[in-house]
């Protein structure tokens, strides 16, 4: 089961103290989705996990932390336009960190979150704008990355969701030319069907044929 406590946190933005909640513990049973989302309980800690100031709009994990380049964080967080729901929390977060400490990585998964908390709204068009957010990331990364099947699995089905199907086949024909396991190559296989058929929509790793041979 999921356990939840509340905690203080002062904003490392504005100072203003408020209390959130945080995550005790949490349990996963079942395959994750393709772009690796987790399956319940953990699934459903998206909304707890992240934080808002609702002073100033500073949204991280825990607000007490701040960038490590925080000069310009003021000037950021103002910039941005304030949350109206949990996929713009999580949108603000990657925008945060990429401005404040070019941290492609926090990004990316900030980017990632916001795509499912859209797609649990049912707000397609923000999923797809986040996707494509995650996508520029995962670019980046696999600039120095570039052999992580893993994470090209996980370009290709963020392609794919966000109706990008050539990036999609791609990223998918680079994981074929690397020297992968059984499980990369039955996934990738798996990618290109859904991507071949235009498919943008949400799909489990365990409907993957042979994947729980
Ligand atoms: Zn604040």
């Amino acid at each position: 089961m999921t356990t939840m406590f509340p905690m203080s946190e002062i904003c490392a933005n504005c100072g203003a103290v408020d209390t959130y909640q945080q995550l005790g513990s949490t349990n996963c049973f079942g395959w994750s989705d393709l772009d690796l989302r987790p399956a319940e309980m953990q699934r459903s800690t998206i909304g707890v996990v992240m934080h808002m100031c609702k002073e100033c709009g500073y949204a991280w994990y825990d607000v007490s932390e701040a960038p490590k380049n925080k000069v310009m964080l003021a000037g950021i967080v103002s910039s941005l336009p304030r949350a109206k729901d949990l996929s713009d929390t999580y949108f603000n977060a990657g925008m945060i960190r990429l401005l404040a400490d070019d941290d492609h990585e926090s990004a990316f998964n900030c980017f990632l979150n916001a795509a499912w908390a859209a797609d649990d709204a049912g707000d397609a068009a923000k999923a797809v704008k986040a996707r494509c957010k995650a996508l520029v990331q995962v670019h980046t990364l696999l600039k120095t990355d570039g052999e992580n099947a893993d994470l090209m699995l996980m370009a290709a089905d963020i392609a794919r969701r966000a109706g990008e199907f050539v990036i999609a086949l791609e990223y998918i024909e680079k994981i074929e030319k690397c020297e992968t396991d059984d499980i990369h190559r039955k996934l990738a296989a798996f990618e290109r069907k859904l991507a071949g058929d235009e498919d943008d929509k949400c799909h489990n790793i365990s409907e993957a044929p042979g994947i729980d041979e």
